[in-house]
This record gives C-alpha cells, structure tokens and sequence, in this order.
C-alpha cells in the first residue's frame, strides 16, 4: 500500500448518512425515516417519471455519449450554448473533473469553513493542497477566502447557498469578489440548492459566464427535482472551459435514464415549484419545533437546516438512530455541536422531532 500516492493516505473520505437499509436490519424495523441527504421527499415529477419508463424498453443500448439533447435543452434552459455545458454523473462528477483539469501537486485551491466535504476530497485527490478560510456567522467569508487567493491559488470553491450551513452570498458581495480574483484563478459557484432561494439578492450566476471565463457554475438535478438516484449534474462555463472538462470526462458518465429524466425534469416547473413550497412549510415546521424545544440553529436558505444542541451531537445522534430517524451529524464540517436535518415531509418532520425531544428528554 506504500506505493499509494501520498497525498491519498491521508484523505479523510466522505461519510454518507446511515444507509436505511442497514439501520432497518439493525432494529428490526420498516419505518425508518431519513433525513440525511438533503433530498426531495417527493421524489421525481411525473414528466421525469414517465421518460424514465420510456427508457426501460431500451437499456440494452449505451447511453448518447455527448448528452447532446440534455445539453440542448440546458442550454435553452439557461440561454447558453451547448458547447458550455458539461454533465456529470451527479454535480459531483464535475466538481472532480475540476479538480483533475486545474489541480495538481504544488498548487492550492481555497475555500471556506464548513464548505461541502467534496471541495476537501477533490482537491486532496489530485494532491492539491486545500487553504480553507475562517467563516463568519457559519457562512462564506469572501475577505477570508480572498486572503487566501495567491499565485499558486488555482481554484476557489463556493457554496451558494452552502451546504452544512444553508447560509448564503448576494449577487452584488459574489459578482465583485469574482470579478477581483485573478484571471489565473478558476470560481467553482455552486449552486446545488438555488431553486430553494428566494431571496431578493440571490445570484443566478449562469448569467455571468460571459461575463467571466474563469467561472464555471454547477448544479443539479439531486435537489428540487427529485433525481438524487440517477446521478445528474451539470457544469455551465465559458466554452473554452467545458471543453477542458469534457476532454476527460467518461464516456458515457451519464446513464441514459437519468438524460432522459432530466430532460423532462428541465420543463417540469410545476413539480419544482411544488417541491419548494412543500420545503418552505417543512422548514417553518422544524425552526417551529427547534424553538420549541429551546434549540437554536442556523436559519438557511435551502432544503436542511442545522440544529445546535448545545452539545456534542454524536450520542444525540445515535439515541436518535435507535428510533429509527437518520440525520448527518456534522462534526467533519468542524460543527460538533450540529445536528444537519433535511426538510422531509410533514409526518417525517413531525416525527424527527418528536424522536429529538424524546432523546433530550431522556
Ligand atoms: N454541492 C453541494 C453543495 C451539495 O450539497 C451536494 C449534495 N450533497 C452536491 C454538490 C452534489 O450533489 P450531486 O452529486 O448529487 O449532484
């Protein structure tokens, strides 16, 4: 094993909730409840459904390589060019395609406390060295992230809005930090939950790339729409990026089910529309029970929300396992004290807390 690359030994991998599977056989139950993964308790919308049934009858053939229809139709989407589309297996995949076209040993990317734990891996895994920049009030702190931008900075990662913490960045405080970094310095924006935030000042920041060849925004189909199981992402950049990207991109990274889903998904607005209303009511619910029971926590914008206990979260979180609910402690995030809880369905919020505050109470 010595013969590994260095920098892999010490890369601390990413720890997915408990798998429901497992936690089920564990206690001998059927009815767990999982709200570890922030995603959409509806599921895919019908459209998303109905294509999905319709590639059934065809999965004996290798998926379109290119993607040419789902960038087609992501380009029309967000008035863009195909050409500056990329797609990934999940935002995930581009996010590593970043990483192994601009990273390497010797060269360093930036970004914040308590940022998405792939921003770490990625960088870790081309033997990048990671400067992480203090936060402020749990979010991005751009003078922070900035101070650390230097000749050997060549890519800085952000959150918008972030994940553990929901928190979030104004177009006006994101547009002018960018348009500061050096040319030599790429902008991962991404923009995972965007379709959660109504915020008046909340970038939409596909709508800089012209403006900025160093920015390559990504999102994705795991949140509002429903498609978490499939895996589908996707990078929007200048053309001359995309391409970079997509020279070392799989063959074949996106399977032909999660195309065609996300195509439909793409002109389905009612069913995002849906999914973000049955968020917004789930999340007055749990800041309602949170408070209830004397918990702060971190007010966010997107579709989970970090409790504070005001103690270590890790036997909260097991008692809580035993009663079958499935949270993310968030510890690796550097926030020991926080529980992450994804906005689930009503009947699942309603029993999260009820387990939360029969464990406090025990
Ligand atoms: N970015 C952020 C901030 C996320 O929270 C997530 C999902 N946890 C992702 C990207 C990746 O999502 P996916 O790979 O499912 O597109």
């Amino acid at each position: 094993l010595s013969i590994a690359a260095p920098w892999i030994a010490g890369l601390t991998p990413y720890v997915p909730g408990k798998p429901v599977a497992e936690l089920e056989r564990e206690l001998g139950i059927q009815d767990s409840v999982k709200l570890a993964s922030n995603e959409n308790p509806l599921g895919p919308g019908s459209r998303a459904r109905a294509a999905i049934n319709r590639v059934l009858a065809e999965l004996g053939r290798y998926p379109d390589g290119g993607g040419y229809e789902l960038r087609r139709a992501l380009g029309e989407r967000h008035g863009v060019s195909p050409t500056a589309i990329t797609v990934g297996n999940g935002s995930n995949d581009v996010l590593d395609l970043v990483a192994r076209v601009f990273l390497q040993p010797g060269v360093e990317s930036v970004f914040s406390e308590h940022a998405f734990a792939v921003y770490p891996i990625a960088t870790q895994s081309v033997g990048a060295t990671a400067r992480i920049a203090k936060a402020r009030d749990y979010g991005h702190d751009l003078d922070a992230i900035s101070d650390l931008v230097t000749d050997k900075t060549r890519v800085v990662w952000i959150a918008n809005p972030n994940n553990p913490t929901g928190t979030w960045l104004s177009a006006t405080a994101l547009k002018s930090f960018i348009g500061a970094l050096p040319p030599t310095c790429i902008v991962v924006v991404d923009e995972a939950y965007t379709e959660y935030v109504s915020e008046p000042d909340f970038p939409d920041a596909t709508h800089w790339i012209e403006t900025f060849p160093n920015l390559i925004v990504t999102r994705t189909f795991s949140k509002a729409h429903g498609l978490a199981a499939l895996r589908i992402g996707y990078g929007i950049s200048d053309p001359k990026v995309a391409d970079l990207l997509n020279r070392i991109r799989q063959p074949f990274n996106v399977n032909a089910l999660a195309q065609a889903a996300a195509i439909a998904a793409i002109s389905d607005r009612e069913h995002v529309r849906a999914s973000v209303e049955l968020n917004r009511a789930g999340m007055k619910q749990m800041t309602a029970g949170f408070e209830r029971l004397g918990l702060g926590y971190i007010p966010s914008v997107g579709n989970f929300v970090c409790v504070d206990l005001g103690c270590p979260a890790g036997p909260i979180n097991d008692a809580l396992l035993k009663r079958g609910v499935i949270v993310r402690p968030v510890g690796n995030y550097g926030l020991p004290n926080h529980l992450r809880i994804s906005i689930g369905t009503e009947d699942e919020n309603a029993r999260c807390l009820a387990a939360l505050e029969a464990v406090l109470a025990a």
